[in-house]
């Protein structure tokens, strides 16, 4: 694909689900990706395959929670790939809950890695952005950045933080640099497994998550953001499944 093959893209949360199918097709259209997430062995194993399939892939050990090791993943992607283009902020959790169970500590983790995950993404990479006068950020939010419904009132909040962020951010750097947000439907991955209510989890597996999109649908859509020519700024893509009408 145009403008994709030879891009270095460093993507957060690419151990599993969105992250993971951006990595491979990625990498698959001749991108040197490097991948962050807490879990080594997970992306040890997406590396070596991606390896395996003649694509360039490194990983290092990432909490986005962490602004230093945001910064360390940086720096580890410049030395390796000597160059960054695209940063895609994707690590996030979805714990649905009512307001009132009172998940005061999934609040806070939601809070930690969907809005400041991405903050901090953004003051790693930023600064290299601006000192060539070129980048891209991908911002990845969900459908819940412009909706809220029961259960999803704190998750939605974040993701409504995000587009806030994103559009600031694209307004305050120079015309050289895009933002972008990809805001995926319901879509398969590990992300219901973040809901520690037994039943709500059932629910929301059984009736609100299914129709799913295969992840690497957003990946396809993440990529057409990249490919476009860098006078061209793809703002917002929202991708949902075909049958998904009602949120
Ligand atoms: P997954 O649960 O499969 O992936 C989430 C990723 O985030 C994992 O790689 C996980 O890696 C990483 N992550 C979580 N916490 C941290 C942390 N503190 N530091 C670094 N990485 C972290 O879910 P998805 O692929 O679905 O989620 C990816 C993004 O897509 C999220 O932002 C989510 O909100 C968004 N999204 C998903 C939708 C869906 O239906 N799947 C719909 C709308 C939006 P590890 O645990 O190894 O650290």
């Amino acid at each position: 694909m145009e403008n994709v093959k030879g891009k270095v893209i460093a993507i957060t949360g690419a151990s599993s689900g969105i992250g993971e199918a951006m990595a491979r097709h990625l990498a698959a259209l001749g991108a040197k990706v490097s991948l962050g997430a807490r879990r080594m062995e997970r992306l040890e194993d997406i590396v070596e395959d991606i390896s395996n399939n003649g694509g360039q892939a490194i990983c290092k050990k990432l909490d986005v929670t962490q602004p230093d090791e945001m910064k360390d993943f940086v720096e580890f992607t410049l030395e390796r790939f000597k160059t960054l283009d695209v940063f895609i902020n994707n690590a996030g959790l979805m714990p649905l809950s009512m307001i009132n169970a009172y998940k005061i500590e999934e609040w806070h983790r939601m809070i930690d890695v969907n809005i400041k995950g991405v903050l901090h993404g953004i003051a790693a990479a930023l600064p290299y952005f601006e000192e060539k006068d070129k980048g891209q950020f991908i911002n990845i939010t969900s459908v819940g950045d412009r909706w809220v419904g029961p259960t999803s009132t704190v998750y939605s909040s974040t993701k409504f933080a995000v587009r806030a962020i994103s559009d600031g951010l694209r307004q305050e750097v120079s015309d050289n640099i895009r933002v972008t947000i990809v805001a995926p439907g319901a879509t398969e991955s590990e992300l219901a497994e973040t809901i520690s209510d037994p039943e709500l989890k059932e629910m929301a597996i059984n009736q609100f998550r299914t129709n799913l999109l295969p992840a690497a649908a957003i990946a396809r859509a993440v990529a057409y953001a990249v490919s476009q020519p860098t006078d061209v700024d793809v703002n917002e893509l929202v991708v949902r499944p075909t049958a998904q009408k009602s949120f």
